[in-house]
């Protein structure tokens, strides 16, 4: 495909419209014509709306949308849609839940909805002087955050706190001042950037310093979603099973090479609903990873004990910034019926839910790890993946992807030999 003559500089490309930049992408990268159609097909996200939401957008990109049954949280039953590529996701949370479903499901909590902006004030020759200067003007920051976004303020929420915080660096001291700032339904990035933005030039004429970067901290500590449950030992397996499980997460939090692990399988379960719900997961993901690192260690998101009953209680919490409004989550219309199915009425409810489905997510994957391995599970759908990669399609699938698993021997170079033998009988 690419030649030395290619050249990634494609002229105007930005100011095309999503049907020309399809044709000038086929023509820079030789597209067939199914390519181009495939592409085109933009199925339930209308090409003008992809084409708004991004730049140069060229098309969209399908994931599934699983829904996890047998979810109670608070009391309340809720079937919970959950966007991903990857097998074994949706199930594990449906398992985890029909596991404590009889005992109560989870038990979830807030702390708030606040975010935080962040100002950095360089070349500050007294940065102790500066602080209390910045802390002084409590009041004057307060009524500029909020005539920024009155929206907030008329919901409920708008400026809550000031701090300010000093940073020695390899460039020399630096002025830290933290907005904090309630964002109610919404996750609130672009509300609190652009308070962030309008402060700045105000508080390096108060401290005579030079104000650098403006913008919110996805280490959302004022917003941290909770969820409990309790799993009987009896429902689980039994104390081996529950014995095995609380090893596998002291494992994690002792180390981080598991944790890492540990942590991605519960955000199997917490991107998958952020994804559905259109809200940003990156911001979700780089939360979940700060706060697991907060105390200079790297540990496990969730914490597993046994109570005096000999049952396993599960907890997690974690920063969650998502939001019923804003960003794509009134925009995508795959994301509004993803919230119609959630029935939640607030940003704290849907926070709580994906907490829910973390802790959910987590219990699943320890339980296989430590029982029969995760692969078991896994290669049932694996194998459907492996059986279309080689080629098959309709039934063919499903009758590779069988021998596959019979043969314990789930691999392309099989999946093609299977193929090739079914559909030569
Ligand atoms: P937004 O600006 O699109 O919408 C939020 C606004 O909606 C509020 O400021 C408020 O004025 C209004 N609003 C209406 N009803 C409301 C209610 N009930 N509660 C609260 N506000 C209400 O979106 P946002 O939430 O400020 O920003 C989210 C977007 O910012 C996401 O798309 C995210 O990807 C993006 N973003 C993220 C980062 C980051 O995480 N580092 C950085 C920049 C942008």
């Amino acid at each position: 495909m690419t030649t030395s003559a290619f050249s990634s500089r494609i002229s105007g490309f930005h100011k095309q419209g999503f049907q020309d930049r399809v044709e000038t992408l086929a023509s820079y990268i030789q597209l067939t014509d199914d390519e181009q159609v495939h592409l085109r097909n933009t199925g339930n996200l209308p090409a003008e709306m992809a084409d708004r939401l991004i730049e140069n957008a060229v098309g969209t990109m399908n994931i599934p949308i699983g829904i996890a049954t047998n979810m109670r949280i608070d009391g309340v039953d809720r079937l919970i849609p959950m966007a991903t590529e990857e097998s074994s996701v949706v199930a594990a949370v449906c398992n985890a839940a029909r596991q404590c479903y009889d005992h109560g499901g989870f038990i979830t909590s807030m702390s708030g909805s606040s975010m935080i902006a962040q100002i950095q004030l360089t070349g500050v020759s007294n940065p102790a002087f500066a602080r209390q200067q910045i802390l002084e003007r409590r009041d004057e920051v307060a009524a500029l955050c909020n005539s920024t976004d009155p929206v907030l303020l008329k919901m409920g929420g708008g400026f809550q706190d000031l701090e300010v915080r000093l940073l020695d660096t390899p460039t020399g001291s630096m002025v830290i001042a933290h907005l904090i700032v309630d964002t109610r339904d919404a996750m609130g990035a672009n509300a609190v950037n652009s308070m962030a933005e309008k402060l700045a030039p105000m508080i390096a004429s108060w401290t005579e310093g030079k104000t650098n970067l403006r913008i919110l901290s996805n280490l959302a500590d004022r917003r941290l979603a909770r969820a409990r449950c309790i799993w009987r030992t009896q429902d689980i397996g039994g104390p081996e099973v529950r014995d095995a499980m609380v090893s596998a997460y002291h494992f994690a939090n002792c180390d981080p090479y598991r944790a890492a692990t540990h942590n991605k399988g519960i955000m199997n379960g917490i991107s998958a609903v952020v994804l559905a719900t259109g809200n940003d997961t990156r911001a979700v993901e780089a939360g979940a990873h700060a706060y697991a690192a907060r105390k200079g260690h790297y540990g496990s998101l969730t914490h597993w004990e046994v109570n005096a009953d000999g049952d396993l209680c599960g907890s997690i919490e974690l920063p969650m910034a998502v939001g019923l409004v804003g960003g794509a989550t009134k925009l995508h219309p795959t994301a509004k019926i993803a919230l119609k199915i959630l029935q939640v009425q607030t940003a704290s409810d849907l926070a709580r839910t994906i907490a829910a489905v973390g802790l959910a997510q987590n219990f699943s994957a320890m339980k296989a790890l430590a029982t029969t391995g995760i692969q078991k599970g896994h290669m049932a759908l694996h194998a459907q993946n492996i059986a279309m990669m080689a080629g098959a399609v309709g039934d063919e699938i499903d009758r590779v992807a069988r021998t596959l698993v019979a043969q314990a021997a789930v691999r392309l170079d099989v999946a093609e030999a299977e193929l090739q033998k079914l559909r030569s009988a």
